[in-house]
């Protein structure tokens, strides 16, 4: 594949001539045309010449120097002539243009005194590459000064590739060992030079704070976790005052370890290490309506109306009132009020599962009615978040 032509004997390479150019190959003397790049078979082509009357013929591979006559003469085609130096100009030029190409790329351009092989310059600076690129194409070791050269072009905002033999590989470049500006081209910690004093005073050393994102360990951030266990919504007490010397009584919302939410009505026997007494029965969302018109009934029928003498009652125990709640195909669970003999508003919270009557029941005074009416709107917000 030729990559050297001439055009009036002055050599020229294919970046250097228009797409419809004429060239003369230089070991054989017959016309040559231009090849644009172009993608074949998800292989980059680079720009290059080809002999008019070869068109259906595959040119000759050279990986090293120049082609000869020698080589002309084994298969009768002429190879045309590639000075590698000019071929890797050629072809990293080529890949360039075709990479980018809204930015200008030229050949032997240079930056502040120094002649890249290859420069391509951007109309406003590109991240990662900065300004632009520069590509020094390397042949045979030309002595240079790499280190030297790569920090002359990142100081400038240019991104550096060097290339060597093995980078090419047919009509292609592999571009990817490409210093780019951003990060190569950051300052070090300790290089200040040349920055203004304010700069300077900014990036001193001082005594930083400290911020230090700790995990929390695993076993202590578990422990939070409550699934499988019986969590308390809502606490009240049931009564107060007159009753206080005879035993705590309380109403609890909570949730079962199934997310199921319940009420616990309990009583404890006065006295340290007094039994305990207690139901919990399941409860769906419309039954913070039927606990809520339980409470005003208690109200109405316990604390402000005439209690029915005890003559007139025709049972010993007179029922105040009743909340029947969902419950269960398999519970049926309740909460009712009732007159005792002696004219006490005794509470009971029962429950029916199958022939077995599971059941607590207190005195209770009016405190009960806002407990039970406070218990009935935690309920409902309880509900409510669990939605
Ligand atoms: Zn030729």
């Amino acid at each position: 594949m030729p990559y050297l032509g001439t055009i009036n004997g002055k050599r020229v390479i294919p970046p250097q001539v228009e797409n419809n150019a004429e060239v003369t190959c230089p070991v054989c003397e017959d016309p040559m045309g231009v090849v644009k790049s172009h993608e074949r078979g998800g292989a980059f082509i680079s720009r290059h010449f080809r002999h008019h009357d070869r068109e259906d013929q595959t040119e000759f591979t050279t990986t090293h120097g120049q082609s000869t006559f020698d080589d002309l003469g084994s298969g009768g085609k002429c190879p045309g002539e590639s000075d590698v130096h000019l071929k890797m100009k050629s072809i990293a030029y080529a890949r360039l243009k075709h990479d980018f190409p809204d930015a200008t790329v030229e050949l032997e351009s240079g930056v502040d005194e120094r002649i890249a092989d290859v420069l391509l310059t951007f109309d406003e600076p590109c991240a990662p590459y900065g300004n632009g690129i520069a590509i020094e194409a390397q042949y045979r070791n030309e002595g240079k000064d790499i280190d030297g050269v790569t920090e002359h072009y990142l100081e400038r905002g240019y991104s550096v590739a060097w290339l060597y033999e093995d980078d090419f590989s047919g009509y292609d470049v592999d571009l990817s060992g490409l210093h780019t500006v951003w990060p190569c081209a950051l300052p070090d910690r300790s290089g200040l030079e040349g920055y203004p004093d304010v700069t300077r005073w900014l990036r001193q050393e001082k005594s930083p704070s400290v911020k230090l994102e700790v995990p929390i360990p695993g076993e202590f951030w578990a422990s939070f976790d409550k699934s499988g266990e019986w969590v308390q919504v809502a606490h009240r007490y049931l009564r107060r005052g007159r009753f206080s010397h005879s035993s705590r009584a309380w109403v609890t919302i909570s949730r079962s370890p199934t997310g199921q939410l319940t009420i616990q009505i309990g009583k404890k026997d006065w006295g340290f290490g007094g039994d305990k007494h207690r139901v919990t029965v399941q409860l769906e969302r419309s039954d913070c309506e039927e606990l809520r018109s339980f409470a005003t009934e208690l109200e109405h029928e316990g604390f402000e109306s005439e209690h029915p003498s005890a003559d007139e009652r025709e049972e010993s125990w007179y029922d105040l009132t009743t909340a029947w709640f969902v419950g269960s195909q398999n519970v049926t669970s309740w909460l009712s009020a009732s007159l005792s003999p002696d004219d006490e508003i005794v509470l009971s919270l029962g429950k029916k599962t199958g022939g077995d009557t599971d059941r607590v029941s207190l005195q209770i005074d009016q405190t009960a009615v806002g407990a039970l009416r406070s218990i009935a709107d935690l309920l409902e917000q309880a509900f409510e978040l669990e939605t």
